[in-house]
């Protein structure tokens, strides 16, 4: 099982589409939720109970999440060294990567860092300073022996060309990744009437989903390997593979979240929403929580199986409209029709030992949604 482990509530951030748009839902509640809002800002349970509840797992893989895990470096380090976890992961914005020593960041598995793409746009979204302040730490831990997956994590938004930045995340003079995936903006705030995101996603982001997915294909023809660019791994690995899926980000079934207090709800979007509480490392087995899957419109969607329902917090919360919603699915199978298209070559390369299919597999579960 997985558990991502929120380290606090606190960020040293305040990125427009997380903390600028929870200033302007402020006065949208969540009361049908029943949220307590009174949870402790760092963890407050004994490790020994973290280490207990993990040890009934041998397969328990911890993601260190927040807020901004790396406020916490003591409690990183305390958890490190006392919790026998099979893999140990992180989410960070990556500002604070170099107070963690590289003993730790080196046993890290993975590390999914917040990039945005380019400097501008990084800068854009998350604040001036940052892009250059997350490059110098990610060299730093790379010259200190960091031999794990670094996984450029995009959130995507009006201010985003898809393809411009992701092929400048996978090449260019600054720091490139092979490892890069993207989430949109959309259905986690009461945003839409302030927002151009209809328009966007037209002439923008689902134009450049297919020519990506194409780039995609010619680099594998190109270069003999796989770009991980893990929303068209994660359907081409299904598709190879003859798989159904259920939500892919594995929340509220193969994926748990460990708030502050010891409560473990099925995603970290679902802190302090004690309605989906599913229990308690105190009281709770990793192999035994209840199961939460998503419900309608996912039920009766055609491509459910290989979609898996996209976000179980969205269709929890329904913070869009159906029809606005309905903008984002299309995405969605646009998507993965542009995977498919692909599918011939794939296989293709498959057939003729160019590639094989473990060149497209990959830790499930490990903090990438898959789609976006
Ligand atoms: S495409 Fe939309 S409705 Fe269909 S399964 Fe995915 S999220 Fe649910
Ligand atoms: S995709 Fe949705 S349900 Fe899954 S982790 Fe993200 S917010 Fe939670």
């Amino acid at each position: 099982m997985f558990f991502h482990l929120i380290m606090t509530g606190e960020c040293n951030l305040q990125c427009t589409y997380c903390y600028g748009e929870a200033v302007k839902d402020a006065d949208v509640g969540f009361d049908d939720h029943n949220i307590d809002y009174s949870l402790p800002k760092t963890i407050n349970y004994h490790i020994e109970d973290l280490k207990k509840f993990c040890l009934q797992d041998p397969e328990c893989v911890l993601t260190f999440y927040g807020g901004e895990p790396l406020l916490c470096t003591e409690q990183i380090k305390e958890i490190m060294n006392r919790v026998p976890a099979k893999y140990f992961m992180v989410q960070t914005n990556g500002l604070l990567l170099d107070q963690l020593e590289s003993e730790y960041v080196n046993r890290l598995h993975t590390i999914l860092v917040s990039l945005d793409g380019d400097e501008t746009l990084t800068d854009h979204y998350r604040g001036k300073g940052t892009f250059r302040k997350v490059i110098r730490n990610l060299e730093q831990i790379q010259n200190n022996g960091f031999k794990g997956e670094l996984i450029a994590r995009m959130t995507v938004a009006e201010q985003t060309n898809l393809y411009k930045q992701v092929t400048w995340l996978l090449d260019n003079n600054e720091f490139s990744f092979n490892s890069v995936h993207w989430q949109l903006n959309a259905g986690f705030w009461r945003d839409y009437d302030r927002r151009d995101f209809k328009k966007w996603l037209q002439i923008s982001y689902n134009p450049c989903i297919r020519r990506l997915c194409n780039h995609w294909a010619n680099q594998m023809e190109k270069t003999g390997s796989v770009p991980r660019l893990y929303p068209f791994l994660g359907i081409a690995d299904s598709l190879i593979n003859g798989e159904k899926t259920l939500l892919r980000c594995g929340s509220g079934w193969k994926n748990y979240t460990i708030q502050t207090d010891g409560n473990i709800t099925p995603c970290p979007a679902m802190w302090g929403m004690k309605k989906h509480y599913v229990g308690n490392i105190l009281y709770g087995s990793p192999t035994k929580l209840k199961q939460i899957h998503v419900d309608e419109p996912c039920n009766s969607c055609d491509i459910l199986g290989i979609c898996g329902g996209r976000c179980l917090y969205a269709n929890m919360t329904k913070r869009w409209t159906q029809n606005q919603y309905s903008l984002v699915c299309n995405s969605v199978r646009k998507l993965i029709a542009a995977v498919t298209e692909n599918m011939p070559r794939i296989t293709r390369f498959l057939k003729t030992g160019k590639l094989s299919k473990e060149d497209f597999s990959f830790i499930k579960y490990n903090g990438c949604e898959i789609i976006p």
